[in-house]
């Protein structure tokens, strides 16, 4: 099924390359994975955004018969509109994570400074939950605790850690950077074809680009490839058709 939306030679490759890197990093880092969710999540989405919404655009308005100088109009404008508005919500919504992040560790402090004894409680029965025995628990807690009270309530009771905490600027300048990438390869396409070739070019060039992104972020995530790459192709295949659709009956409207 992956070899039906790249051309042979480029998927045996792609494939090589995947099956090789994995083979090699299996055991070295198999579990090892969630601490990438939180930048690969926006790095894919904002690289997807900007493959299928400037795709999308210039297709739409490649249908409804427009000049080349206002296809690339559009679709510049449309690259700096997605980028910005990628990091703002990126930005808004991971900055109201680490918000809820610092309350929470301030509450958690409060906690400590006032009570240390229905602490200490509260993790031993956290650990008696996970399965230690009611005397190794207590010991536990109370090693953890003396050596960073605060840190072990994060992590235990809250599940707050270090590695995955809120960064909002990384997110907004990745997901900005991303979508800037993910729009350049379908205006790229509108360059270098000729005119009368512009739909095609873009959406073949999309779907390829949509597909190794999809290949790489199942590969990185350490997820099925196959249903990474089906995943994201589709969504495009279904953005670009729409607007198509939609440019067409509006250049015949006008
Ligand atoms: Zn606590």
């Amino acid at each position: 099924m992956f070899s039906a939306s790249l051309p042979g030679p480029i998927f045996s490759v792609v494939n090589f390359a995947l099956v090789n890197m994995n083979q090699k990093n299996q055991d070295k880092n198999k579990d090892h994975r969630y601490h990438r969710t939180g930048w690969l999540r926006a790095a894919v989405l904002g690289a997807n955004d900007g493959i299928v919404s400037t795709a999308s655009l210039i297709i739409g308005v490649t249908a409804a018969g427009t000049s080349l100088e206002d296809i690339l109009l559009a679709g510049v404008a449309g690259l700096v509109a997605g980028a910005m508005s990628m990091a703002a919500g990126e930005y808004v919504s991971v900055s109201s994570q680490a918000d809820t992040e610092k309350a929470d560790i301030k509450l958690e402090q409060h906690h400590l400074s006032e009570d240390l004894e229905y602490e200490l409680q509260e993790l031993t029965e956290i650990y008696i939950h996970r399965g230690l025995d009611q005397s190794l628990a207590r010991q536990v807690a109370k090693q953890l605790m003396a050596h960073d009270a605060l840190g072990a309530h994060l992590r235990d009771e809250l599940g707050i850690n270090e590695h995955i905490s809120a960064r909002p600027l990384q997110a907004a300048l990745a997901s900005a950077g991303m979508f800037t990438l993910g729009a350049l390869m379908p205006l790229a396409a509108t360059i270098v074809v000729d005119a009368s070739h512009i739909m095609q070019a873009v959406a073949l060039s999309s779907l390829m680009a949509l597909a190794c992104l999809g290949a790489l972020a199942a590969y990185l995530g350490g997820a099925n490839i196959t249903s990474g790459v089906l995943r994201v192709t589709f969504w495009g295949m279904l953005a670009m058709a729409l607007t198509a659709v939609v440019g067409r009956l509006f250049g015949v409207m006008t």
